[in-house]
């Protein structure tokens, strides 16, 4: 088994990266780093819940620094007007901490769960870790989860888990009102014209 460092967003989306990579050979470790989430009670929430399973499952789970002030010095003030470099910024922050880990600890290859989820900017995600990866001599393992969200959704909700309904930041929580919202009018326009 090759052992391979996992930076893990959540819970829920842990659960098919982890099924998928120990198929090919790999053995994860998990690895907590997301000062991203926000409010902290939030953030705490996300991460009892990946405790709790990690521990049920017998997976090793290291939890990262989070640097909340980087955070803020180095994302926040992108804010709602860019996502693209927002979200570079912000997956570079974590993965980057996620490299510092997998190198310290003798971990060759790197993955993140932030690969399942279609809410994600996929390529701009796989570009950063690849990007980091190599400044650490790491060997990125580059996967498309996608397909799999359904069934993570399924498996999470059948396990009871806690799954939020937005990425992380104050940013991304506004963004996800705003979409429920436009989907909510959507569906009673429609309803509208039909009757
Ligand atoms: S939307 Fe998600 S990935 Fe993008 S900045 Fe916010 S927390 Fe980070």
């Amino acid at each position: 088994m090759t052992r391979l460092l996992l930076h893990a967003c959540c819970a829920p989306c842990s659960l098919e990266p982890v099924r998928l990579l120990a198929e090919e050979g790999f053995e994860p470790v998990i690895c907590w780093t997301n000062p991203n989430i926000q409010p902290v009670a939030e953030h705490d929430r996300r991460l009892a819940e990946l405790r709790r399973w990690c521990a049920d499952q017998d997976i090793p789970l290291i939890e990262a620094g989070e640097d909340r002030r980087a955070w803020e010095r180095g994302v926040a003030p992108i804010g709602a007007r860019d996502r693209l470099r927002r979200c570079r910024a912000c997956y570079a922050l974590r993965l980057a901490e996620a490299c510092r880990v997998a190198s310290e600890q003798g971990i060759g290859h790197i993955a993140t769960t932030l690969a399942v989820s279609p809410y994600q900017l996929f390529d701009t995600c796989n570009e950063v870790l690849g990007r980091l990866a190599a400044a650490r001599g790491l060997t990125p393992v580059v996967r498309d989860f996608r397909p799999w969200y359904p069934e993570a959704t399924r498996r999470s909700r059948e396990l009871g888990m806690y799954r939020q309904n937005y990425c992380g930041c104050r940013f991304s929580a506004a963004e996800a009102a705003l979409d429920r919202a436009r989907l909510r009018d959507e569906r009673r326009a429609a309803k509208h014209r039909e009757d």
